[in-house]
């Protein structure tokens, strides 16, 4: 079928197509009613049918495929391996589930997870949607005070954590920042549940703390039936940055989510059931819940968990292991294929990738030089993918499931079925024309497996996404694009001030917030800076209480090394600035607005625009001068 007439069918006739598309998966009882978008931005999909995710990814499996394959873990961080069968896991997620409520767990409470790549983070997040228990998995790489926000913010009953992790062969314990979180947070969990991988010792709080071993233990034996959820029950909370200090908890559904999955591993990524999925991201991102913990397993196929980096033992790795466990569809990010390009290329032909259908590569822009170093390094086709943490699937592709369309270097694609993508512009809200940049938008409604809302928080769900475009409501993907005139799209970077380090993304107000926390900081300003590596760095400009503290050389080292040990700490070494820069002003306009794109330009080489309203202008020297070479 013709990409461009399927996509025009799933707007134009929403109800029918999305009805086909939720054959995909399994349903208990049927919807009554495909699309309610009577209350607009807000939409409900499958009203009234009852489904469930641990359903679908596992227990629909157990008759054809109880032997295969389900879960595969690899950490060449210890050493460890083991493959766990649909079977299998079916068993050890109803004992985590039998945990869960011996622990007190109830539908609709929220359990937090916070631990590494290991296979409990997975049969945690299963067993949360087997009991229809709402969970909010945070980012192994996030430190105390990012994880005392998410705590208070989503008052988990639960939290189910680890002694460590470890990256690069170096231990990182968590849960000294686990305890540090909580004695943070107003809100306190019940239960912590710990994972002990005996991997660095930690102390125990009496009665709150439990082993998840010896409770596995008294529940080998456990049988959990599902628990059937309305379509538009939540199965998740996951947090992302914005423009605020305040992160947004991505609130998603149980049924759009799950036919949304299904949909995207046919059209999109073309798995088949009996084939291994390798995702390399990590389960604290989008990307790891849509396509290491859900995506695969609906479709049957087995999940590839990984521990570790692209290098180690060395930049062989994730070849080997497309080689190993016969990978058919691969998920990866452009900054893990620019690291690998710093490596001998003989890696890339080193194992037997021809197994391999596609490498999809998303959540950062994916630059020509590396896409076609990758492709042909490999021999394997490249697709591109562009979405969001709120859409939870591509907004932009090709979908070689429909149709084999062409992919052209730098875009992304064209508009994914159910996505009425329009370029806006800024002020106007008017549509622009093709190779004409504007800001991509959705008209609503959004197609299912979009967030459903921000959790306990519609006003802020309506104010920051749909009414950043004047005199229209539609959804604000905050990015810049442009068009050509065969229907592809670019991006081109953010409208706002969100970075993307290493496909990470970052609001630089949660840096500011962390630098400004230490007691020798007057004010500050972060921007993103561009970067060979990562896309992106985060680069701070520091106004000091008492300057004389830099005057000496050595002041300066230290204070700049204590204000990045300060962003570790608190928020991860994921936020850190790459540089902190010392000035005594800051520009700002004359209503005192911080002027980070000029700042951002001038870092990045450029002119810095329109400076009619400056303050200060000694302010763009000084930032001139601090990132001047020495
Ligand atoms: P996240 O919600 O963390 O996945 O970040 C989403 C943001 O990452 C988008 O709004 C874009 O700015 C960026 N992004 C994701 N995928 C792509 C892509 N394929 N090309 C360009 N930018 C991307």
């Amino acid at each position: 079928m013709d990409l461009k007439e399927f996509h025009r069918r799933s707007i134009e006739d929403r109800e029918a197509f999305w009805a086909e598309q939720a054959t995909l998966i399994d349903w208990h009882a049927p919807f009554t009613k495909v699309l309610d978008d009577s209350r607009l931005p807000f939409t409900r999909w499958f009203v009234d049918g009852q489904t469930n995710l641990c359903h679908n990814a596992i227990d629909r499996h157990l008759a054809a495929q109880s032997d295969k394959p389900a879960l595969i873990f690899v950490s060449t961080e210890t050493g460890d391996e083991r493959t766990y069968t649909f079977g299998q896991l079916h068993r050890e997620v109803q004992r985590m589930a039998a945990i869960m409520q011996a622990l007190g767990v109830r539908r609709g409470e929220r359990v937090l997870i916070y631990l590494p790549m290991i296979p409990e983070a997975l049969f945690a997040m299963y067993a949360c949607a087997r009991i229809g228990a709402i969970h909010t998995v945070v980012f192994g790489g996030f430190a105390s005070h990012s994880l005392a926000t998410r705590i208070d913010d989503a008052a988990p009953v639960l939290i189910v954590s680890a002694d460590g992790g470890s990256r690069g062969g170096k231990v990182v314990p968590y849960k000294p920042l686990l305890d540090e979180a909580i004695g943070l947070s107003s809100h306190k969990p019940a239960h912590v549940l710990m994972v002990d991988r005996k991997l660095t010792p930690f102390s125990r709080v009496a009665d709150r703390d439990q082993d998840y071993a010896a409770l596995r233990e008294q529940h080998l034996e456990a049988q959990v039936p599902v628990t059937w959820l309305e379509s538009n029950d939540i199965s998740y909370i996951l947090y992302t940055s914005g423009t605020t200090g305040k992160p947004k908890g991505v609130q998603r559904d149980v049924g759009g989510h799950a036919v949304a999955l299904a949909a995207s591993m046919k059209h999109i990524f073309c798995g088949q059931a009996g084939e291994t999925y390798f995702s390399s991201s990590d389960i604290g991102w989008v990307v790891g819940h849509s396509y290491i913990v859900y995506g695969p397993l609906i479709a049957g196929m087995a999940t590839i968990v990984y521990e570790g980096t692209p290098l180690r033992p060395d930049a062989g790795i994730l070849w080997k292991l497309v080689e190993q466990h016969k990978v058919s569809v691969m998920f990866s990010a452009p900054t893990a294929i620019r690291v690998l390009k710093k490596q001998d290329p003989s890696y890339l032909t080193k194992y037997d990738t021809s197994g391999l259908r596609t490498l999809f590569l998303a959540g950062e822009p994916l630059d020509e030089p590396t896409a076609k170093w990758i492709a042909e390094g490999i021999g394997r086709p490249i697709i591109d993918n562009y979405w969001q943490t709120e859409t939870g699937w591509p907004i932009l592709s090709v979908a070689h499931g429909v149709e084999k369309t062409p992919t052209r270097f730098g875009s992304p694609g064209m508009p994914m079925y159910g996505y009425d993508v329009r370029l806006l512009h800024e002020q106007t809200g008017e549509e622009v024309g093709n190779n004409e940049k504007g800001v991509v938008a959705i008209v609503p409604p959004l197609p299912p497996g979009c967030l459903q809302t921000i959790w306990q928080d519609d006003k802020r769900f309506v104010d920051t996404y749909f009414s950043s475009i004047p005199g229209r409501q539609v959804y604000s993907t905050f990015d810049w694009g442009i068009r050509d005139d065969d229907g592809y799209y670019f991006i081109l970077g953010r409208t706002d001030d969100v970075i993307n380090v290493a496909g990470h993304r970052l609001g630089t107000r949660e840096i500011e917030e962390s630098l400004s926390s230490h007691s020798a900081v007057a004010e500050c300003a972060v921007v993103g800076v561009a970067d060979q590596l990562k896309g992106q760095v985060a680069m701070a400009f520091v106004v000091l209480k008492d300057p004389a503290l830099v005057e000496a050389q050595q002041g300066r080292l230290k204070l700049e090394g204590d204000l990045m040990a300060t962003v570790d700490r608190q928020l991860g070494a994921v936020a850190r600035p790459s540089r902190v820069h010392f000035v005594t002003v800051l520009p700002k306009t004359r209503s005192g607005k911080v002027l980070r794109r000029s700042i951002q330009a001038l870092c990045e080489g450029r002119d810095p625009g329109d400076l009619t309203t400056i303050e200060d202008p000694m302010a763009l020297e000084q930032v001139r001068g601090a990132i001047a070479p020495a």
